[in-house]
């Protein structure tokens, strides 16, 4: 009988893996992510399989959670054919390269202080290298489209459908027969929100016996995207009718995206005061770009853009500064809006900014995003007065602004509503969330549809 374990994101929200095994059938693996934040030491160990093993790499996404140990599987011995959707692949190097650069900065850092007083032997090596990275794209890659069922050999078959939440991602449905019966297994992957600017509305899939269901927000429902884009809009407009800049740390993938949706918006609704507006990431430019190329992906609203002025995001307030010259260039600049990374601003070209502007009043620095614990991000959302970058202490004068409604993720309703759009649905089983945020969402389950959900352990044997 078929069945699947969990090597990741379960009971935890990040390092998504999961193996399906199929009698007689290949064995697929859905994501190989990285575990981050307070589990990251988890990569570091062993699988927990043998990557010689597993036949096909279905991936659902390009978010490092779901993609970011795929070199390391691939240094491991995989040796299967990878199936994503293009953009997704396109995506997904743009976020591995990112983050093997990182982990090999942060290697000869943390080696060079420890060879100071002799530890070097001590130092964990990057999990994997620029190298590696490579290595993952000569592999074998098959592209799928959404809708459009593929073969996945010995009557095996999988169809990839627009899950919304970013850039190409995907929920997939793997089906099967077993005994003379058809069966069908589905991941949700990480679903979007509907009515998004940027992305469309989460598909429905029809029919599945199991159904591996994502729950990072299963605990909550968001405050209104709406009432989020009024405040954003209130701090940018006061902020630069008072002649100060807007300092937006911001992830690359998505809700970059966004915030240059909705400043575009209010450029064509006449709502915003004359300014720059600096895209100053490079990764984030590189998505933006992926973002246009693959149009199609995306919302009504940016099919619009596009028809209309030849470029999604494009508008004259708006500035790509990829190089580091372009970059300083800022600098001089006055009452400007600057996005750059890092998101929660443990590094990146936001950094630099804080040091030129964070220290007068007449500026805001506005999150738009999750600030995890520890991170400087948080430190400043908490209140900090002081901060300190590059060894400089810093003022933070400036006005903190946290706005809460965005998000990439489904809500508690979001994702009910979804699971709703089912005509047959059979075993409910959460993963990608964390345990005390499942058990609510377990009972708002069972309250609202009158069904048993079932929280993946990790390595559980999950019969199908
Ligand atoms: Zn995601």
């Amino acid at each position: 009988m078929a069945y699947l374990r969990s090597y990741g994101a379960a009971e935890t929200v990040t390092g998504s893996c999961h193996v399906l095994y199929i009698d007689k059938g290949p064995t697929i693996m859905v994501d190989c992510g990285m575990y981050q934040g307070s589990v990251e030491k988890r990569n570091f160990k062993p699988f927990g399989f043998n990557p010689k093993k597993i036949d096909i790499l279905l991936i659902t996404h390009a978010h490092l959670d779901h993609v970011g140990r795929i070199p390391l599987l691939v240094k491991e011995g995989f040796r299967g054919k990878i199936l994503t959707l293009r953009s997704t692949m396109d995506l997904a190097e743009v976020v591995l390269l990112d983050s093997a650069h990182l982990m090999e900065e942060e290697f000869r850092t943390r080696f060079r202080k420890a060879l100071r007083i002799g530890k070097e032997k001590k130092v964990n090596k990057p999990l994997y290298t620029v190298d590696d990275v490579e290595a993952v794209f000569d592999m074998p890659i098959e592209f799928v489209e959404y809708g459009k069922t593929v073969d996945l050999g010995k009557g095996v078959k999988a169809t990839f459908r627009n899950a919304g939440h970013i850039l190409g991602a995907a929920t997939i449905e793997v089906s099967f027969k077993e005994r003379g019966r058809t069966k069908r297994v589905v991941f949700s992957g990480d679903l979007g929100n509907r009515n998004d600017i940027v992305m469309q509305d989460p598909q429905n899939v029809p029919e599945a016996d199991t159904l591996f269901l994502e729950s990072t927000y299963g605990d909550r429902n968001h405050k209104g995207i709406k009432e989020s884009e009024i405040e954003f809009k209130q701090v940018v407009t006061e902020t630069l009718l008072e002649r100060g800049s807007v300092l937006i740390p911001s992830f690359a993938i998505e809700r970059t995206q966004e915030i240059l949706c909705i400043l575009k918006k209010m450029y064509d609704d006449g709502q915003l005061p004359e300014c720059k507006i600096f895209l100053d990431s490079p990764m984030a430019i590189r998505a933006t770009h992926l973002y246009d190329l693959y149009h199609e992906e995306l919302s009504k609203c940016c099919n619009d853009f596009l028809k209309r002025d030849g470029s999604i995001f494009e508008f004259p307030y708006l500035h790509y500064t990829l190089k580091p010259e372009e970059s300083k260039k800022i600098n001089s600049e006055d009452s400007c809006i600057i996005i750059a990374g890092s998101g929660m601003c443990t590094g990146g070209r936001i950094l630099h900014h804080f040091k030129h502007r964070l220290w007068s009043e007449k500026n805001a620095l506005l999150f738009v995003g999750y600030q995890a614990n520890g991170t400087l991000g948080r430190r400043i959302v908490e209140g900090a007065k002081k901060i300190k970058v590059y060894r400089e202490e810093i003022a933070v004068r400036a006005h903190v602004h946290t706005i809460n409604g965005f998000s990439a993720h489904a809500d508690q309703n979001g994702l009910i509503e979804w699971m709703e759009g089912f005509e047959r649905l059979g075993k409910v089983c959460l993963i990608h969330g964390e345990y005390d945020k499942q058990k609510i969402f377990k009972k708002a389950i069972a309250k609202r549809m009158g069904k048993k959900a079932h929280i993946v352990a990790p390595r559980e044997k999950i019969y199908i």
